[in-house]
């Protein structure tokens, strides 16, 4: 693998990234408290995103089943942390985000490509739509056309908004314009294609399943305990872990801009809620984020505890991941609240 040239921001790339895309805008300073419409390419001519509605929906129901004694276990629950720190704080938090939207760090490309498959194991959208998405939320939040902001509404930034074709995030031109440099990465646009990237997804649960089928078969001696145990591991392992992370993640969008304390003053309503922070090891600290984009830390005071961030120094240390960027406190403390 050739890291020279497989490495995130080499000057290539960046010429292919708008520079304004990797940060917020600053155009709009101010905020107010007036609700906004929903964008303006949601309208009656919207399509419903049944490719979204269905799996949600369908996941939620089987929440139940993963609740009925002999498909409950303690083991099971253990599923939704270890899972959300691998799958999404990883994948999601350090890949999607801190990586392929802000390019907080460089990296070889395998370990990039290491990383977005992890976020696709999230089902979370692709990782050139997710990046398109977030860099639009992070050029106008909170402010028309953001394609999540709680001004429209709670459940409509929460999960409301991935129910409905939004045509800003949807057209070639709003890949061009939001992620012309992942488009142009093979992986990423085979993601894309056909959503391949659902399949991905589809593949990891057969895996996980198919993992706890055979340690059950071998721990036990008995097939029949081997399927009890391969179910218990798709409903907890996959099913509900994949809820969770959600859940914890749409949280962001949601309760990051409505609830919490400000350390900055920025032109939306970005928060730092700290249970969310907890939740998402590191993602919450929004208000933070938002002061700072680039910055691949997320949590600034010493109690502000950023466990994606305290990783990606570990890689740091070991030589895989370098140019860390941190903080940029010199910009920062002139935006202090
Ligand atoms: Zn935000
Ligand atoms: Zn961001």
């Amino acid at each position: 693998m050739d890291v020279q040239a497989s490495n995130s921001v080499n000057p290539a790339v960046e010429d292919n990234i708008a520079k304004d895309l990797l940060v917020d805008s600053h155009e709009r300073i101010g905020k107010s408290k007036k609700r906004l419409p929903k964008p303006q390419f949601v309208d009656k001519d919207s399509r419903i995103l049944w490719e979204n509605v269905i799996p949600v929906l369908v996941f939620h129901l089987l929440i139940p089943l993963a609740l009925l004694p002999g498909l409950f276990s303690w083991w099971g629950v253990l599923f939704l942390p270890v899972g959300n720190y691998i799958f999404t704080s990883m994948g999601i938090g350090a890949g999607y985000h801190r990586l392929l939207t802000h390019r907080g760090f460089k990296c070889p490309k395998w370990f990039e490509y290491t990383l977005a498959l992890l976020g696709v194991c999230s089902f979370q959208d692709s990782p050139a739509r997710w990046v398109l998405v977030h860099r639009l939320h992070h050029q106008h939040s909170d402010h028309q056309p953001d394609p999540h902001t709680p001004k429209v509404s709670a459940w409509w930034s929460h999960m409301g908004w991935l129910f409905v074709d939004n045509r800003e995030t949807t057209t070639a031109l709003a890949y061009d314009r939001y992620a012309r440099d992942l488009i142009r990465d093979p992986l990423y646009m085979w993601l894309q294609r056909g959503l391949n990237w659902v399949w991905v997804y589809f593949a990891h649960a057969v895996v996980i399943t198919l993992a706890g089928f055979a340690i059950g078969w071998l721990a036990t001696g008995s097939a029949v305990a081997g399927y009890w145990i391969a179910v218990q591991v798709l409903l907890w392992g996959v099913v509900m872990r994949t809820i969770f992370t959600w859940h914890v993640t749409w949280g962001i969008n949601s309760f990051a801009h409505m609830w919490g304390y400000r350390n900055y003053e920025t032109r939306e309503d970005s928060r730092n809620n700290w249970l969310f922070a907890l939740l998402t090891n590191g993602e919450g600290w929004h208000n933070n984020h938002h002061a700072d984009p680039r910055s691949a830390r997320h949590g600034h005071r010493w109690w502000e505890i950023d466990v994606t961030w305290g990783t990606l120094v570990l890689l740091e240390k070991t030589g895989l991941i370098r140019d860390l960027v941190r903080p940029n406190h010199s910009a920062l403390d002139r935006k202090a609240a």
